[in-house]
């Protein structure tokens, strides 16, 4: 069978959505790819936390130094300067457009007066959805895909990128639920908005044998790479393959990232086995899971109290995933610390010193053991949660090259014409080491831009 569209879009994550709509919106009549029963991605399943300097939420708590420059620099340091720094420009000047986009055009409701401050960043700037998942991100982005009369197919796969004599993409083949061949036809172009490969252990060791079996993961089943090849195929340029991110705090039993655990950045602190915390409970996703890995077992706890519950609320926003856990043993709420320590058999003596020092470093605001850049908060008093979390692999930096206009480029550093990419799918805004909330505001700052272009250039 074959069908002809003016844009085929392959993925439906937030690049793949956000992408297709703007493309639509410029006119284009557009089918959306996605190889999965349903839609979302690996955005779906994500905190959906989105960074946006300057944003209205920083305004309202009174963030007024904020600025893109801040925000690039703290990008470009992030992944050790091997993001292409006029790439990350782009990123920093858009982020804030792009939120305002999701907010006013798309609907999704971010929280009013709360932001997080993920490792790297030198502001709080990450704007929550409602929920504190991309779910919101995802549903208000189907709701608008749907109005806008968009083509959705889902357990559609998308296996090869079809090319004319002059090596023009001009569709793609896909196999349908059924395993029926499909052609489709794309007038304008193809956008590629696959996502990452960190579901691929074989691609994962091809490109840094570290990250092999010993590492669950806390991508979808989706995320293959397959974006990744197929656009090889036709001569495409990779950068950064061998970065490959491990998430800190994960589900020990399944790789499951944990969202429960995001109260560490409202300061809970990690600890070991023996009672001692190890390293900045804010550094940076690689430095932190290095260090868990390091400790006996190769597993942290992470601790908290009342106090800190009540900032982010993250157990009321995950009550599904705190109900699970503490099924599953991994997370116990005491009412004493000897309690906390005891579930877990950690050293009740070095436990209770190392939380008289938070709570010194937490009145005087000067954390002299590992410089906690959010300020520590004392633990004090109790109830207490204790929670027992491993790495696990969650994003892959490196993949496709694109230019400013998300044109896939070839080896020999030309345009492959007719493809674009956006997303996780491709390798040249985070260097070694994506910051937390930037994998959302570069999706849909660079799927935007790809819908807008694959039809500009019609
Ligand atoms: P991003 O954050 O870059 O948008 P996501 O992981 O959220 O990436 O979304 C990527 C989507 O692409 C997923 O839903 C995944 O199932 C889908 N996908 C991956 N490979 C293919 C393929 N070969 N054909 C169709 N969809 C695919």
């Amino acid at each position: 069978a074959e069908q002809t569209y003016d844009v085929v879009v392959i993925g439906a994550g937030g690049a793949g959505f956000s992408a297709a709509i703007e493309a639509n919106q410029a006119g284009a009549q557009v089918v959306l790819l996605e190889k999965m029963p349903t839609v979302g991605g690996n955005t779906l399943i994500s905190g959906g936390e989105m960074n946006a300097p300057n944003n209205w939420v920083q305004q309202k708590l009174g963030i007024t130094d904020d600025s893109a420059d801040l925000y690039y620099e703290d990008t470009l340091k992030g992944g050790d300067h091997l993001g292409t720094p006029e790439m990350v420009r782009i990123l920093a000047d858009h982020a804030l457009e792009s939120a305002e986009w999701l907010r006013d055009e798309i609907k999704v409701e971010f929280l009013p007066d709360h932001l997080f401050q993920f490792g790297g960043h030198s502001r709080k700037r990450a704007l929550i959805p409602v929920g504190h998942t991309g779910a919101e991100l995802i549903t208000k982005l189907k709701t608008k895909t749907e109005e806008q009369g968009v083509t959705i197919k889902t357990s559609m796969k998308a296996d090869a990128l079809i090319t004319n004599d002059e090596g023009r993409v001009t569709g793609v083949e896909a196999t349908d639920g059924s395993g029926n061949k499909i052609i489709f036809h794309a007038q304008m172009g193809v956008i590629v908005a696959t996502g990452g490969f960190g579901s691929n252990i074989e691609m994962r060791k091809k490109y840094n044998p570290e990250m092999d079996e010993k590492y669950m993961s806390t991508d979808t089943p989706g995320t293959t790479g397959d974006g990744i090849v197929m656009a090889e195929a036709l001569g495409a340029k990779l950068a950064n393959m061998e970065y490959i991110q491990t998430y800190p705090v994960c589900n020990p039993e399944t790789g499951v990232i944990s969202l429960v655990a995001d109260s560490r950045f409202d300061g809970a602190i990690l600890i070991n086995q023996e009672g001692e915390r190890f390293v900045e409970e804010l550094e940076r996703r690689d430095v932190i899971s290095k260090a868990i890995l390091a400790q006996t077992g190769g597993y942290t706890y992470q601790l908290w109290n009342q106090t800190i519950a009540d900032i982010g609320k993250t157990i009321e926003a995950h009550q599904d995933e705190y109900d699970m856990l503490v099924k599953q043993g991994l997370l116990y709420k005491a009412d004493t610390l000897e309690e906390a320590a005891k579930f877990f058999n950690v050293d009740i003596d070095t436990l209770k010193a190392t939380v008289k020092k938070v709570n010194r470093y937490a009145s005087t605001g000067d954390d002299l053991d590992f410089h906690h850049r959010g300020g520590l908060v004392s633990l004090e008093t109790g109830p207490y949660y204790i929670q027992k979390a491993v790495p696990s692999v969650h994003h892959t930096m490196g993949g496709l090259v694109i230019d400013g206009k998300t044109h896939v480029i070839n080896d020999e550093g030309n345009v492959i014409p007719g493809l674009y990419a956006a997303g996780e799918v491709t390798g040249v805004i985070h260097g070694t080491n994506r910051l937390g909330g930037n994998a959302i505001a570069d999706i849909f700052t660079f799927g935007r831009i790809a819908g807008q272009q694959v039809v500009a250039e019609n």
